[in-house]
């Protein structure tokens, strides 16, 4: 499947699907505090995307039960909300949303740190939040794919930490997930020519220790596979021919 290209109309609808998540993400980022459960946090992750008139993406897709996945410590992403799941302190839990306007989705996730976090845990998010930017240095007109990908992947591994290769990055547009798929770890082949009007949706998922994970039982949640933390950071990105436009990301949180 070829990667679209969006028109500059197509482009206004996901600029304004990106805005009203990241109001999403911000009041959810308020909310996370030991006792709350993961139930509450997506009742109101979806309270809030339906208040714009927006629909939530991830609810019933591919029959995910719930809006917003609420992933918690050793769980790396896909975590299912539920009433007796309470945050404590200590804990990581990291928050991945989406929304549809008029049509146009769009998707991003932010790990969150429960009152006080270790170190060893601040520096995870830190890091993986970090190399997302260090991704998009090469998120322009005129640099390849995989330039992404290796950009991501020469920070983290400097680390030491484990890269998840079983789930990537993707396409976005009319649908959740478009070509092409984005992975976070190193390539070989260049991948294609980025070009203006591409949306993107890049998402590092990195890991304490092995980059290597498990799907639970309930077909949905990955754990990592020796149980270590792990943290998610993504936005939907807009390529441009200069810097990349990060539309699930106000304009004052982009410093890096
Ligand atoms: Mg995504």
């Amino acid at each position: 499947m070829a990667v679209t290209i969006k028109s500059a109309r197509e482009i206004e609808l996901m600029r304004e699907s990106g805005r009203l998540l990241s109001i999403v993400h911000d009041e959810l980022g308020k909310a996370i505090r030991p006792g709350i459960s993961t139930k509450e946090i997506d009742t109101l992750g979806e309270k809030l995307i339906r208040s714009f008139g927006c629909t939530p993406n991830f609810l019933h897709y591919n029959g995910f039960p719930a809006s917003i996945c609420v992933s918690v410590n050793e769980e790396v992403v896909h975590g299912i909300p539920h009433a007796d799941r309470i945050l404590k302190e200590g804990d990581i839990v990291s928050l991945d949303a989406g929304l549809i306007y008029k049509g146009y989705h769009s998707d991003a996730a932010r790990t969150h740190a429960v009152g006080q976090i270790s170190p060893e845990a601040e520096k995870l998010i830190a890091v993986t939040r970090q190399s997302f930017f260090e991704g998009i240095k090469m998120a322009k007109a005129g640099y390849h794919l995989y330039d992404i990908s290796n950009a991501i992947a020469a920070y983290v591994t400097s680390y030491g930490y484990g890269i998840v290769r079983d789930l990537v990055g993707h396409g976005i547009g009319t649908e959740l997930h478009e070509a092409p798929q984005i992975p976070n770890f190193a390539q070989k082949r260049r991948g294609v020519r980025l070009q203006p009007g591409m949306t993107l949706a890049i998402e590092p998922m990195i890991n304490m220790g092995t980059g290597d994970v498990i799907w639970k039982k309930d077909h949905w949640t990955v754990v990592t596979a020796d149980g270590k933390y792990s943290a998610h950071y993504e936005n939907t990105v807009l390529i441009t021919e200069g810097e990349p436009e990060l539309l699930t990301l106000p304009a004052q949180d982009k410093q890096t």
